[in-house]
């Protein structure tokens, strides 16, 4: 079996059989030409069904996390509705974190709720929490690890052993992860026995913050057959140039990953010792809840890193104004690094819920500039917060 790089840049992009291009084609075409009726040449009619850039993405996205079948999505959100209308129906109950990515809860709790889902919020760091929170119409468990924004580590080989030995009859409950904060270069879901994998290739995936997308995969053949009826039938694909341009963000997500995980470790290192940080949230640092889980089950520790201001919210607040090289702005893990405010930006719908978060809370997307220039950057905007 090929290594994690080569199959990032190789798998489902054999050169072109007719004039040898090494780079896979933008296939805009939306239709496609029959030899007679019903006889397709490449096995493509229509490309809300099927078209051969977004073919190249999925198999690339397959085999980077280890499953036999990938199936590509216009936005993480629109993979995540698949999925679950995939594997639940009216009077099924699902398991999410209690810190789940805030467009999922949304999900849940204001699409599917109505539709007649059932849903439990738990911490997965407790496992005697989500036995007791599992029952026999259970079809779904929901992780994220690390999650968003404290960088809480749930231990996935034991979510799956907890998730099998359930009191759920037929169908099985289902573990899935939500893999887009580690991507597949630093943590392989479906190895550790998780059953299905989803990505928003918006973030680490595509890495240069210039397109939206989704990924499911998973090497359950029934799963992979309904997940591909869906993508059909509700149409959530992404365009030929959206899956081109997420096939080429790919091929360097080793480097890009390496890189990522080198710089967050040394501004870590400097939030830890700054005066005005009261508490560092980096799963590569031993005092970490859940580190040793991390560094068993991650490759590294990844890019993103959130803090606590000694000074309040008003030094959270100072701080996100004070960078240069940061930006201001939400999503994550594009090249460039970004600073947000999670209470006012990126959790601002979740206040008030369990899952409002400190509003001296700062999260970093550490990106892969000069490291020097970052620390620099965060050290003068700390020294301006601590006055
Ligand atoms: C961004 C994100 C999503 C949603 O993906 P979109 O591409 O924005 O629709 C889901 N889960 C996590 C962890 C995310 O960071």
């Amino acid at each position: 079996m090929r290594g994690f790089a080569t199959n990032a840049i190789h798998a489902g992009q054999e050169p072109d059989p007719t004039t040898g291009a090494v780079i896979i084609p933008i296939h805009p075409s939306s239709t496609f030409a029959q030899d007679g009726v019903g006889e397709l040449r490449g096995g493509y009619d229509y490309s809300r069904s099927g078209n051969p850039t977004r073919t190249a993405l999925q198999e690339c996205l397959a085999a980077l996390e280890g499953g036999r079948h990938g199936v590509a999505f216009g936005s993480g959100m629109g993979a995540t509705d698949v999925l679950l209308r995939s594997t639940l129906a009216p009077g099924d109950h699902v398991v999410i974190p209690h810190d789940a990515y805030g467009g999922t809860f949304r999900l849940i709790d204001a699409v599917l709720a109505p539709w007649g889902v059932e849903h439990t919020s738990v911490d997965l760091a407790d496992l005697t929490a989500l036995r007791a929170a599992l029952r026999p119409t259970t079809r779904v468990v929901w992780c994220e690890t690390p999650t968003n924004p404290l960088l809480g580590i749930a231990d996935i080989a034991a979510l799956a052993g907890v998730v099998r030995s359930g009191p759920s009859s037929r169908p099985p409950a289902r573990l899935v992860v939500d893999n887009t904060f580690a991507s597949p270069y630093l943590q392989n879901p479906l190895a550790l026995g998780a059953d299905v994998v989803l990505h928003s290739t918006t973030k680490y995936l595509g890495g240069h913050s210039d397109v939206v997308g989704g990924v499911v995969v998973t090497s359950d053949d029934e799963l992979a057959e309904r997940l591909r009826f869906l993508q059909n039938a509700v149409g959530s694909v992404p365009g030929p140039f959206d899956a081109w341009l997420t096939l080429r963000g790919v091929k360097t997500l080793a480097v890009r990953m390496e890189r990522h995980s080198d710089s967050a470790e040394r501004v870590a290192e400097l939030l830890t010792g700054h005066r005005a940080v009261e508490k560092v949230f980096y799963p590569g640092l031993p005092g970490h809840p859940g580190h040793e889980v991390a560094a068993k089950q991650m490759r590294r520790f990844g890019g993103m890193v959130s803090f606590l201001l000694a000074g309040g919210r008003a030094a959270a607040l100072r701080v996100c104004a004070a960078t240069e090289l940061f930006t201001l702005a939400e999503s994550l893990g594009g090249v460039e690094s970004l600073i947000e405010h999670p209470g006012v930006m990126t959790h601002a719908s979740v206040a008030g819920s369990v899952l409002e978060v400190p509003d001296n809370l700062v999260r970093l997307s550490v990106g892969i500039e000069d490291v020097e220039d970052l620390i620099d950057d965060l050290r003068t905007a700390l020294d301006a917060a601590a006055g």
